[in-house]
């Protein structure tokens, strides 16, 4: 069996640094090791939809932010096919089948799904698009016969989800659509990424986001105003670490050898977490050992963008480019759907007549 992956991103805004390191990160070392046969990368365009139906313009121009933010992160088209969703039309009509496989009250019980609707004020009026995403979802997984899915932690449900439309699909119509594993963050402190105001997760619609993009003022005005520890209110004052955002970004991003270099006082994280719980350790000076932190990884990335944003019309073929290689591939998938669920009328080894 090949090992393909398929996994992507919502062009609701630009990308952050949640998405860097619950997957970007990821796909790109995985891109990188040579161990797959097949990538693809997609603009979630479609599924954005479903809850901006009335900002189209909002979803149209993020398309190329992110395509900037996935060349500037390393994602190499000559490796990856970075696509559209709307480009690939099979995608539609397979959630369509696959809405039959699954019941109204499963949908009910996803976790992610109820969390979303919730933040978004949808109790009362959800759209059905929006409702159903984890059907398109897993249309966008199957299609592509992925065997990995490299995600953050909130999309174990919908991992969860398309595992059982694969089982019901095979039990019902015969084997033919492949199961999906996840593939979550090693380090603990990455699966969900908090913001810089301190809620349990960065998210463009909570605005709590330190982007790809920021240029390094920005990132600095941010990191100054990030949460700490509200009773840590004197240098002297013992702090505390569980919840405390900068340290979790420092667990996520922080590499030994910073530590001789920047914060020479500490020879790794451990022993500036418990200089910080004893006390004597001040917000501002952690937050400026963050920001150089930041910055290392942060730059090389700014550098790539400023260079693609110059070649904009190359991003534009790389994206059609990477659309038609994927409609390809999802009508392949389709056909055997198709086939599996006999409604391949006419074709030539199994048509009606
Ligand atoms: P939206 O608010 O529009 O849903 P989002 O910021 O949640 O946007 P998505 O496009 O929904 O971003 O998520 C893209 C990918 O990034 C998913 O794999 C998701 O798990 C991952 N991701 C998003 N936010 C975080 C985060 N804070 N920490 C870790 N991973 C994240
Ligand atoms: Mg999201």
């Amino acid at each position: 069996m090949n090992n393909i992956i398929l996994t992507g991103d919502r062009p609701t805004g630009r990308l952050h640094v949640g998405h860097y390191v619950g997957s970007l990160r990821r796909r790109v070392e995985l891109q990188n090791s040579g161990k797959f046969d097949k990538i693809f990368i997609m603009i979630a365009d479609a599924q954005a939809l479903t809850d901006n139906a009335d900002n189209p313009e909002k979803v149209r121009s993020n398309i190329l932010e992110v395509a900037l933010d996935y060349l500037s992160v390393g994602l190499d088209p000559a490796k990856s096919t970075l696509f559209i969703q709307s480009l690939v039309p099979e995608l539609t009509e397979l959630s369509f089948y696959y809405m039959n496989l699954v019941t109204v009250s499963r949908l009910q019980r996803n976790p992610t799904v109820k969390a979303e609707i919730q933040m978004r004020n949808f109790e009362t009026s959800i759209p059905v698009g929006f409702f159903t995403y984890p059907i398109s979802q897993a249309a966008d997984i199957t299609a592509f016969k992925a065997t990995v899915v490299p995600v953050g932690e909130d999309q174990m449900p919908m991992l969860e989800q398309c595992q059982e439309i694969v089982r019901k699909f095979n039990a019902t119509y015969g084997e033919t659509l492949v199961e999906p594993k996840i593939l979550l963050p090693d380090n603990k402190a990455c699966l969900r990424l908090p913001g810089i105001d301190g809620k349990a997760k960065m998210s463009k619609s909570l605005g709590n986001c330190i982007y790809l993009s920021d240029t390094e003022e920005e990132v600095n005005t941010k990191v100054m105003s990030m949460y700490t520890d509200p009773d840590h209110i004197k240098v002297s004052d013992p702090g505390k670490i569980e919840g405390n955002t900068v340290f979790t970004y420092l667990d996520c991003f922080s590499r030994p050898e910073q530590f001789a270099e920047y914060a020479p006082d500490y020879s790794c994280l451990d022993e500036m977490k418990d200089h910080y719980k004893r006390g004597g350790l001040g917000d501002v000076k952690v937050k400026k050992f963050l920001l150089k932190v930041l910055n290392d990884e942060l730059s090389p990335i700014r550098a790539r963008r400023k260079e693609w944003e110059t070649r904009l019309p190359e991003v534009c073929e790389i994206l059609k480019e990477g659309s038609r290689i994927a409609h390809e591939t999802a009508a392949e998938t389709l056909c055997e759907v198709r086939k599996a669920m006999k409604i391949d009328y006419f074709s030539a080894d199994n048509g009606l007549v």
